[in-house]
């Protein structure tokens, strides 16, 4: 079989993917982890859905040149997990959007996910809307990766059937804190989470920035909340700094 190369971040999603298992990729675009996963014998069958038209005929097409891609893979076009059939994956990944357009997508197929034993969910922002997500649907988190790839900060979170709540016992952190810090990258303390935080801080000084210009009365408060914020990641960033494990 032919070499797929795909990016630093898919290969991670792959890694997670269990061996044999079924796997849906929504939003696949060109359908290069999918292609992955079979070329590399990770998965036993794949499913491509894609939304758009552009890359659903690229994904076809992708798809269609491997070897054994007519008979073990199918492309799709759909708006989320609609493009599934009850009990078809084992594993559903969905990758490179918004947290909130991968929260939406899982609550319209709720129907689509009995059976399913993972999701492995890539968010490009907020992370914190899919973890609460999670622990509102009995979606235990099971593991979480933090990566750097051409200068972008990724996460990637996993999540299995269980008790949700597991992940967040037993934390020097409250809940709140750890919806968004990620209960995982916290207790491994992982650098690039302060990395991460850094740059978050550097988003709020900004706006502070452009709130200390502004004459607005409403700016007033809305500095002290952002204070406020870069006060909890100056805190975050120095546990992060002392508390190597
Ligand atoms: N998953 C790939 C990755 O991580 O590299 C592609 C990410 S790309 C930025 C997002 C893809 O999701 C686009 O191809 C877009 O057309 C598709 N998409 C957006 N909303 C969707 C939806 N509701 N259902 C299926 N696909 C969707």
């Amino acid at each position: 079989m032919g070499l797929v190369t795909i990016s630093k971040r898919l290969q991670t999603i792959a890694r997670y993917c269990p061996q044999g298992a079924r796997v849906a990729d929504i939003g696949s675009d060109h359908a290069l982890l999918a292609s992955y996963l079979l070329v590399e014998g990770i998965a036993s069958y794949v499913i491509a859905g894609e939304l758009n038209e552009g890359p659903y005929q690229a994904a076809l097409k992708q798809i269609h040149s491997l070897p054994k891609g007519r008979e073990r893979a199918s492309v799709r076009k759909g708006n989320g997990l609609a493009v599934l059939q009850p009990g078809e994956a084992d594993v559903i990944c969905i990758a490179g959007m918004g947290g909130q357009l991968i929260v939406s997508i899982l609550e319209a197929g709720r129907d689509k996910l009995e059976g399913v034993q993972q999701l492995i969910l890539q968010p490009n922002v907020g992370e914190e809307l899919v973890r609460r997500w999670f622990l509102q649907n009995g979606w235990q988190l099971v593991a979480e990766t933090i990566l750097q790839e051409d200068g972008i900060i990724y996460e990637i979170l996993v999540a299995k059937p269980g008790d949700a709540e597991v992940p967040y016992l037993q934390q020097e952190r409250t809940r709140d804190e750890l919806l968004r810090l990620g209960p995982f990258l916290w207790a491994e303390k992982q650098p690039l989470l302060g990395e991460k935080w850094q740059r978050e801080k550097e988003k709020w000084r900004k706006v502070l920035t452009s709130l200390e210009r502004s004459d607005k009365p409403e700016a007033a408060e809305r500095m002290q909340q952002v204070q406020k914020e870069m006060e909890w990641i100056d805190e975050v960033i120095a546990c992060l700094h002392t508390d190597k494990p």
